[in-house]
């Protein structure tokens, strides 16, 4: 995220074209939706059959059910990319037709294990654009607004506190010069400059907001932040939202462009269905319940240089009720993104156990966590005490932690001066060292 300029540049007239589209999409009624999301899976279906060898092998066997399947919406025959797969069959998975001029390689964040690599074509680059340029849409953003970063992945390294990018209107603040002690200069430069939204990490702006709560900074009310790029916790959620008092929004994206959810004014996480086709399975690989976690599958609409079908993301998500939204968009939502299969800790007993969040609620005085599994029977956790530590919050977190986990779980913990950033610049709430499968039960 967010805009890489030259997209636009280049191809202004198309990402309009997209961005006007989504505007009407949005409210579209579910039979228009439902028809115009079989031409596109028609479309990809067909093209990687023809044209990509990989598909031509592993999905011509079914070509002659494609029209019962897409007349379904129901890809569930067909047989899943992986990760591995891609990376074993990165040659074939390339469309040989031409017309990929301006395709580019691009790879996964590697934050669980070997990135992978996969290019990216022009139509999947403007549709992209437009999409992430709605995104910010929904906070309130405009083309062109201020917004302010707090930046844990600044790609240049600087000393200063907050560096001005004019090409983007944005401030960014590198998250490594900031400390508790130079956060009243840095508020000072956000009043002044007053973004339209603030983007961050949910890691940096809880610690970001933490730090005004402990210098006694409670006059500071952004006017929306926008979170993203790691699983928005709900202690993170409940502290950005006690000190800046602000709407706070989230999306959930990956650098395969697999499938794009983000959250609305309501706060509920719609699921952008022009961005992809997303299936949403249980352990048995069946359509998931309200309250059961399911595993994202997604089939690309816009990327024909190297489509993905049915390509599991390895991210979780928890199913809602599906009661229309009140914001008026019509699309399909889901209860929360619940991150990574590797973002779970797994018991002695063999259960998959994710949210690990919920036990730090009942210690406000814990400012940051961090657990790490290298067995499956013990787990160290890392604590950063706030200010107003006291012993009852670590009483507390072993407590909760041993009620989701089981007493035969042995918990060690250490206090730690800081929480330290992955080599992506993203903080990892869970490192699990272990090989993790497909979850039974989440
Ligand atoms: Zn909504």
């Amino acid at each position: 995220m967010v805009f890489r300029l030259r997209d636009f540049i280049f191809y202004p007239a198309a990402i309009n074209r997209c961005r006007t589209f989504l505007d009407k999409s949005q409210y579209w009624s579910q039979e228009k939706r439902r028809d115009w999301t079989r031409e596109q899976l028609d479309r990809v279906l067909w093209h990687a059959v023809r044209n990509v060898p990989y598909y031509k092998r592993t999905l011509g066997p079914y070509e002659p059910r494609f029209k019962e399947m897409l007349d379904r919406l129901d890809l569930s025959e067909l047989p899943l990319i992986t990760k591995d797969l891609i990376r074993k069959h990165y040659q074939e998975l390339q469309a040989n037709n031409p017309g990929h001029s301006r395709s580019r390689e691009s790879h996964t964040s590697g934050s669980s294990g070997t990135p992978m690599q996969f290019l990216l074509d022009r139509s999947s680059d403007t549709n992209h654009f437009a999409a992430i340029w709605r995104v910010l849409n929904w906070t309130g953003y405009k083309f062109g607004n201020r917004f302010a970063c707090i930046n844990t992945t600044m790609e240049t390294e600087t000393e200063q506190l907050f560096v001005y990018d004019f090409k983007q209107n944005c401030l960014n603040f590198p998250f490594v010069n900031l400390k508790k002690d130079n956060i009243k200069k840095c508020v000072t430069r956000l009043k002044k400059f007053n973004p339209v939204v603030i983007k961050s990490y949910p890691s940096a702006l809880a610690l970001f907001s933490h730090w005004l709560r402990d210098v006694g900074i409670r006059d500071y009310r952004p006017k929306a932040v926008l979170t993203c790029a790691e699983t928005l916790l709900d202690h993170q959620k409940k502290i950005i939202s006690e000190v800046l008092e602000c709407p706070i929004f989230d999306f959930y994206n990956q650098n395969e462009r697999a499938c794009l959810f983000s959250t609305c004014g309501e706060g509920r996480y719609h699921i952008h269905e022009e961005y992809s086709f997303v299936e949403l399975l249980n352990s048995e690989s069946l359509p998931a319940a309200p309250g059961e976690s399911a595993e994202i599958i997604t089939t690309g609409f816009h990327n024909f240089v190297m489509p993905l079908i049915r390509y599991q993301t390895n991210d979780l998500a928890v199913i809602d009720e599906g009661n229309p939204c009140e914001c008026g968009r019509t699309y399909k939502t889901v209860e929360r993104v619940i991150g990574r299969i590797e973002d779970m800790i797994v018991t002695p007993r063999g259960r998959h156990v994710s949210r690990m969040d919920i036990p730090f609620k009942y210690s406000p005085g814990i400012q940051e966590g961090q657990i790490i599994q290298k067995q499956v029977d013990k787990i160290k956790v890392n604590v950063l005490k706030a200010d107003s530590y006291k012993q009852k919050d670590l009483d507390n977190l072993l407590h909760h932690m041993h009620l989701r986990l089981g007493e035969d779980m042995k918990i060690e913990y250490d206090f730690v001066d800081s929480i330290p950033l992955g080599e992506n610049g993203k903080k990892k709430f869970i490192v699990s060292k272990l090989n993790l499968e497909r979850p039974s039960n989440a």
